[in-house]
């Protein structure tokens, strides 16, 4: 059984297969959703875990949008050497210049405009004729055709489009240019044998369309969006629209990892396959909830905390006699692995270094300072050191911004007969600044603290305490997300911030200070 070896590059492709492209828009569609913002650093430092996995087309942001979206766009097309860098942009000259200047510089840029083509949409939205749009899609895809060879037209709201008006469009827009057309279900209305019909019909009255490469992007309002996905792969289509864990507007996008893994397991039944080296998919699906703060639900498929684990006794059972008895692909497909003792306190740098590389993270040497330095001090506190810990020491290392302010000191006085009152020291800029506050229980007390040190009222949105692995000694990862209702947002601005100490007290400040330093870099504050 081929499926069940190899950890994604495997050598069980075979040609006559269809080549899917995966085209990931965790950094646009992904990323406008609630609750997912990232700033800067953090969209880099994903885009070259996408890259390094194989996604084929990275859709970094929408150029036009804001001008932080713009300036990450660009630094990404400017970094990444393997994928291509798409921007989205409106059907119109100012949003295609504006993208076109964001992704120039890519190794193999790419231009991707939308414009509806639904009844609904055309009339609410638009306010536009069918012949406006029609007018409009073509002459918006020969507009960026004269900057960009590689321009993907999208018909937004396809799947509630007049099917013979969407023929027309998309004979025109590919007369005009377009090297990819994609037909997206907006609004997560379809179902698999619709989709599927859909792409089968639309071939048919479009035949230009099989002279490029077509694509699906569907939501997952119904839950369908993967089923969705597969079924206009069966009916022909050549790139998937997806997001690392389904996350995007609303329910979400079509999950990547479902999609990639559904092709892998089941090969011969699609008779296609992906880029993807899957078993970079764990890495990927970790370093955004690092990101995001958001966690992945226990059992969703693939990356879910307990999508390989075996509970039931018969099951274990039989997964120690022939894990093929309840497995249908193996934790290292995924790139999954046992949590091993790697290192101790008297490991070295060059053997950290060595251990961080293989777990594939690139760092400067600056950075690997800094996070062996902080090894040091976990392995001194903790007997053992997991490939765990060294992943959330590292990848926290990789995303951080300036600091701003810095942990000096903290005493907390706490029980459950006395107000809580602490005593926070920070750093800045060499000076120190300290605050006393009271408050209901600890946190409360030390976080009011750092308030009254910025001199802002933030609102505490989210506060999550994990432990990195199991055991009495394990590190605490906090997680705390905090809204500044004076930001520009139309609710404030919100960010995350994340703490690692083996003191939960500790980590929870780290984690509040994290999120405040993200905050005055995000909002440029002096
Ligand atoms: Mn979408």
């Amino acid at each position: 059984m081929t499926e069940q070896a190899g950890n994604g590059r495997d050598s069980s492709k075979k040609t006559g297969f269809a080549n899917v492209k995966i085209f990931d828009t965790t950094l646009r569609d992904g990323e406008q959703s609630p609750g997912m913002s990232m700033n800067l650093k953090e969209k880099i430092e994903m885009a070259k875990q996408l890259e390094r996995m194989g996604v084929d087309i990275i859709e970094a942001g929408f150029a036009i949008s804001s001008p932080g979206d713009f300036i990450s766009v660009k630094t990404i097309a400017e970094t990444l050497k393997d994928c291509t860098v798409a921007s989205l942009a409106r059907a119109s000259i100012e949003d295609i210049d504006r993208a076109w200047e964001a992704v120039r510089d890519a190794a193999d840029p790419r231009i991707h405009l939308f414009l509806a083509t639904s009844p609904l949409h055309m009339e609410y939205k638009l306010h536009l004729t069918p012949d406006k749009v029609y007018e409009q899609a073509t002459a918006m895809t020969a507009y960026a055709k004269k900057y960009c060879a590689n321009v993907e037209f999208s018909a937004e709201d396809a799947t509630r489009s007049d099917i013979g008006f969407l023929a027309k469009v998309v004979e025109g827009v590919i007369a005009a240019g377009a090297t990819t057309v994609n037909l997206p279900d907006t609004v997560g209305y379809t179902t698999p044998e619709e989709n599927y019909r859909f792409f089968l019909d639309i071939r048919e009255r479009a035949p230009s369309l099989n002279g490029v490469v077509i694509s699906t992007h569907c939501h997952n309002d119904l839950g369908l969006g993967v089923a969705n996905s597969l079924a206009a792969i069966r009916a022909g289509v050549t790139q998937v629209e997806c997001t690392i864990n389904g996350i995007g507007e609303r329910a979400g996008n079509a999950a990547m990892e479902e999609i990639v893994m559904a092709l892998y397991v089941r090969k011969e039944e699609y008779r296609a396959e992906t880029n993807i080296i899957t078993s970079e998919i764990t890495r990927s699906s970790n370093l955004l909830t690092r990101i995001t703060g958001v966690k992945v639900q226990p059992n969703k498929a693939i990356t879910g905390e307990n999508a390989f684990a075996h509970e039931a006794g018969i099951h274990q059972h039989g997964v120690m006699q022939n894990p093929l008895t309840y497995e249908i692909m193996t934790p290292a497909s995924v790139g999954l692995k046992e949590s091993n003792l790697v290192l101790g306190k008297h490991s070295g740098k060059h053997a950290f270094g060595e251990r961080v590389k293989n777990l594939g993270y690139t760092l400067t040497d600056a950075e690997l300072v800094t996070a062996f330095e902080k090894f040091k001090v976990l392995a001194d506190k903790k007997k053992q050191v997991y490939d765990k810990d060294i992943e959330a020491i590292v990848a926290k290392e990789t995303v951080q911004v300036p600091k701003t302010f810095t942990l000096k000191n903290f005493v907390i006085n706490s029980g459950n007969a006395i107000t809580s009152t602490a005593v926070i020291t920070l750093m800045r800029d060499g000076n120190r600044i300290e605050r006393v506050s009271g408050g209901d229980g600890p946190l409360d007390a030390a976080f009011k603290a750092i308030d009254k040190i910025i001199g802002m009222d933030l609102n505490l949105e989210d506060y999550q305490l994990n432990a990195v692995t199991e055991g009495e000694d394990a590190m605490g990862d906090a997680l705390v997300i905090i809204r500044n209702k004076e930001g520009a947002g139309d609710d404030g601005n919100v960010y995350s911030g994340r703490g690692l100490s083996t003191d939960i007290v500790e980590a929870s400040i780290y984690a509040y200070i994290n999120a405040v330093n993200k905050m005055y870099y995000a909002e440029g504050r002096r």
